[in-house]
C-alpha cells in the first residue's frame, strides 16, 4: 500500500512521515508515505499554483494545469484519488476499513478556497470530509487519513487485538481503562479489573462500553439487542 500527497507545504507530512507509530510503519515498510511537491507541476515562472475564481466571490483556487500534471506523473491504474473537502461523505472507521484495501492512494489537499472543478471532474474518484468544519488547509485531513488507514494495516500495531476492540471497530465506543497505580489521591482503580475473573471482566467492559456510547453517541446503536444486553449486564454491574 502506498499513500502519495500532492502538497504545497512537504514539512507538514515530513514530520508525520518521521514520528511515532506511522513513521516506525515507514521506516519498517510495513507502507509507504510519500509526497510530491504541486509548485514542481507548474510551468508558471513564478511556480504559481493558484488564481481568481471566475465569477468573482474571495479567495483563490488551485489552478487545474499543475494538478493535472501532477496527478499524470504519479497516476497508475490501480491509484485511488481523493480530494479533501468539507463537501465529502463525512470520514469514519468504516471508510478507513474500505479505504486499507486498496493499493494506491493519492491523496489531494485543497488549499485557500478549493482546487478548480476540473480537477474534480477529471481524476477524482471520491470527496471526502473529516468533519463539519473548515480547515484552512487538506493536509491535516490527508495525514488524518493516512493514520487512521495506516494503522490497520497488517503489522501497523503492536497487537493484532488493538484495533479490534477499541471505539468505533464494532458499533461501540471503548469501556474506560486503567493503568498503575491501583489507587491514586483517593481515585481507586475499579475492583473487578483486579478480580482476575476473565468473564466478568469482559461482561463489565461490554456494559460500561454500551452504557457510554448509549450518553454519547445513542446514534451508533442500531442493534436493539444491545439496548436488552445492557439491561441484563445493569442488574450485575450498575
Ligand atoms: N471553500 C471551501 C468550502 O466552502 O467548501 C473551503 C475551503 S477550505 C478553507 C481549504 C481546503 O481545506 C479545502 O480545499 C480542503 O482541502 C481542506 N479542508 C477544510 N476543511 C476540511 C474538512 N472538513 N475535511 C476535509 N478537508 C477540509
Amino acid at each position: 500500500m502506498k499513500f502519495e500527497i500532492i502538497t504545497l507545504f512537504p514539512e507538514l507530512i515530513e514530520v508525520y512521515a518521521k514520528n511515532g507509530i506511522i513513521g516506525r510503519a515507514v521506516e519498517n515498510k510495513l507502507f509507504e508515505l510519500e509526497y510530491v511537491l504541486l509548485r514542481d507541476y507548474s510551468e508558471d515562472k513564478h511556480k504559481k499554483v493558484d488564481d481568481y475564481p471566475y465569477g468573482g466571490g474571495p479567495g483563490m483556487l488551485l489552478r487545474p494545469e499543475p494538478m493535472f500534471r501532477a496527478l499524470d506523473a504519479i497516476k497508475k491504474h490501480n491509484s485511488y484519488i481523493i480530494y479533501l473537502s468539507p463537501k465529502g461523505s463525512l470520514f469514519n472507521q468504516n471508510k478507513a476499513k474500505e479505504l486499507s484495501t486498496k493499493e494506491h492512494i493519492i491523496l489531494i489537499p485543497g488549499h485557500y478556497e478549493g482546487i478548480d472543478q476540473r480537477i474534480i471532474d477529471k481524476y477524482v474518484d471520491e470527496e471526502i470530509s473529516v468533519g463539519d468544519y473548515v480547515l484552512t488547509s487538506g493536509e491535516l485531513p490527508a495525514l488524518l487519513i493516512v493514520d487512521a488507514v495506516g494503522r490497520l494495516l497488517k503489522g501497523v500495531l503492536g497487537s493484532e487485538e488493538s484495533s479490534k476492540e477499541e471505539s468505533h471497530s464494532q458499533n461501540l465506543l471503548e469501556y474506560p481503562q486503567y493503568t498503575r497505580p491501583e489507587s491514586y489521591r483517593g481515585l481507586d482503580v475499579p475492583e473487578i479489573l483486579l478480580s482476575g475473573h476473565h468473564k466478568n471482566i469482559e461482561e463489565w467492559r461490554l456494559f460500561k462500553a454500551i452504557e457510554i456510547t448509549l450518553k454519547r453517541r445513542p446514534d451508533m446503536i442500531k442493534d436493539k439487542g444491545i439496548i436488552e444486553k445492557y439491561k441484563e449486564l445493569a442488574k450485575k454491574y450498575k
